[in-house]
């Protein structure tokens, strides 16, 4: 007979019927381990630019991995800010595996910047290199992504 997790089941329930969370009004902020050194070099960059009161800070937060090749998409954040603020960012399992280092700090950074800026995905053949473009951007590497973080950053919070 199977072993029950029932930590495990509950715990998948409560990811998988994300909608049921709107029910659960306390604060969680949750990354998963493989995620963690990314989403630690994402906020070094934005502290670097930012206050804490210049972008947002979530009540509920949760970065994981989850299967997104219905949607076709390599990743994805759900942003809600009408009861509590939240974000819930999956990344697709797969794809992950098939990234090189660039395309991965490219794709959770592209993330994240939704999650902490509400920023937009950007469209347009002049764009086509931003990290934060609507597709798989062509100028992939660290060193731009970092770079355009950082002035992406700086500019949205200067002005305040
Ligand atoms: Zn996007």
């Amino acid at each position: 007979m199977p072993k029950i997790n029932l930590k495990r089941v509950l715990l998948t329930s409560l990811i998988g019927y994300s909608s049921l969370l709107v029910l659960f009004w306390v604060p969680f902020n949750y990354t998963t381990d493989e995620l963690k050194d990314y989403h630690d070099n994402y906020m070094t960059i934005i502290n670097g630019n930012c206050k804490s009161s210049q972008y947002i800070n979530p009540w509920q937060f949760y970065m994981s991995f989850k299967d997104l090749s219905s949607e076709g998409l390599a990743g994805a954040t759900h942003y809600s800010d009408r009861y509590v603020s939240r974000r819930l960012i999956w990344i697709d399992s797969s794809e992950w595996k098939i990234y090189n280092e660039d395309e991965k700090i490219s794709l959770v950074f592209h993330e994240l910047t939704h999650a902490y800026f509400n920023y937009p995905d950007l469209s347009g053949y002049n764009n086509r290199a931003h990290f934060m473009y609507e597709g798989m951007n062509d100028l992939n590497n660290k060193f731009s992504t970092y770079q355009q973080l950082n002035e992406l950053t700086k500019d949205l919070c200067k002005s305040q």
